[in-house]
């Protein structure tokens, strides 16, 4: 059975498979590589950022991820670097919503740090974004400010809020850290449900060069939910979102909670995404170098067929899998961090 096989939605669609049967439907735009905190695990404190010229003008990116979507993608989430500080990113927002329908997409929706959700909060609802999740590893303020190098909580607390009176449902991310968050994280999952929130747990990726060795953040989330399953009743549920993680019920806080387990386990076989950066290159695989560059393709006046042609030849080419490792003389695994190629 190939994966158009269980997915009757897409027959009457156009759609995008890869060397491997596996659908496309799943875009993650990445806005631009500029953010307003510096978090240990994905940037270095003084990182270099792009020139303008480099990176895709909102009409440029607009039309790329149509086209993806006229080609089948049923999913688009916008991430960055932090999304909300790319000046006129609203405008985006608004003309990708309309293009949610039973043609275009299911969904659009948004991974931020929540830093300006007090200000975008209902201008992304009425958009027509239904979804979002927001980074946190920790619900102490001094270790934000250390974590986030400068941060402030009361400001993603204010955002979170803003969320919620919005009507925006919301996911909390947590990356999980030996040495920075380790003890918290039940507190953090029971305080996310506690607030009617889904959470998730990540393991930390070898990607881009940091200034900390990342040997001494990875903490395995086998070893996480062999700790949680000590006090709290994990029910495995079959809560799809399109995405890696593996949910669980806590049937104590009634709230789900999923892991993102990409060292841990392998989870490329079921992989339905690619990955666009703010500079109109396409990675087809988050653990791979592999890109295909789309902004060539725009700028040298590339038509409609032609930059399907570009899409397509990029998604055939997809990459079977990626073989994360962290290993303390180990290079990362690929040389770009998190914020360019969109988390
Ligand atoms: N700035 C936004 C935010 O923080 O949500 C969106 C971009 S950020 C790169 C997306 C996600 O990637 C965040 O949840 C962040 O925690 C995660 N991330 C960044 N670097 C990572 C790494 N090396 N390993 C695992 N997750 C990482
Ligand atoms: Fe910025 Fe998000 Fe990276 Fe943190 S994880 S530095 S908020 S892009």
């Amino acid at each position: 059975m190939t994966p158009l096989d269980t997915a009757p939605a897409l027959r009457s669609r156009p759609s995008l498979v890869d060397g491997f049967g596996r659908a496309v439907t799943y875009l993650r735009v990445s806005v631009t590589d500029r953010c307003d905190l510096r978090c240990v695990y994905c940037m270095s404190e003084h990182m270099t950022f792009l020139p303008k010229a480099q990176v895709l003008t909102l009409e440029e990116l607009e039309r790329v991820t149509g086209a993806f979507i006229d080609l089948g993608v049923r999913k688009v989430r916008i991430t960055g670097g932090e999304p909300l500080v790319r000046k006129g990113v609203m405008a985006l927002f608004r003309a990708l919503a309309r293009k949610i329908g039973p043609d275009g997409l299911d969904e659009l929706t948004l991974t931020t740090n929540g830093t300006r959700l007090a200000e975008f909060a209902v201008p992304l609802a009425e958009a027509g974004v239904r979804r979002i999740n927001v980074s946190l590893d920790t619900l102490d303020p001094d270790r934000f400010r250390k974590l986030t190098r400068g941060g402030d909580l009361a400001k993603v607390l204010a955002g979170l809020d803003a969320a919620r009176a919005a009507g925006l449902s919301v996911k909390i991310n947590a990356v999980a850290l030996r040495d920075d968050n380790a003890e918290e994280l039940p507190d953090l999952v029971a305080w996310a449900h506690g607030q009617g929130f889904d959470a998730t747990l990540i393991e930390a990726m070898p990607m881009g060069e940091i200034d900390v060795d990342r040997t001494d953040q990875f903490l395995s989330l086998k070893d996480v939910r062999r700790q949680f399953d000590s006090f709290w009743t994990l029910t495995d549920i079959d809560h799809k979102t399109g995405g890696p993680a593996h949910y669980v019920k806590v049937e104590e806080t009634g709230g789900r909670l999923g892991f993102i387990t990409p060292l841990s386990h392998n989870f490329c076989e079921l992989c339905n995404r690619v990955r666009l950066t703010c500079t109109g290159t396409l990675h087809t695989c988050l653990g791979r170098e592999d890109a295909s560059d789309l902004r060539a393709v725009l700028r040298a006046g590339a038509g409609q067929a032609e930059l399907h042609d570009a899409i397509r030849a990029a998604i055939g080419a997809k990459p079977q899998g990626h073989d994360f490792r962290i290993d303390r003389d180990a290079p990362p695994a690929v040389q770009r961090h998190m914020s360019t190629t969109g988390g």
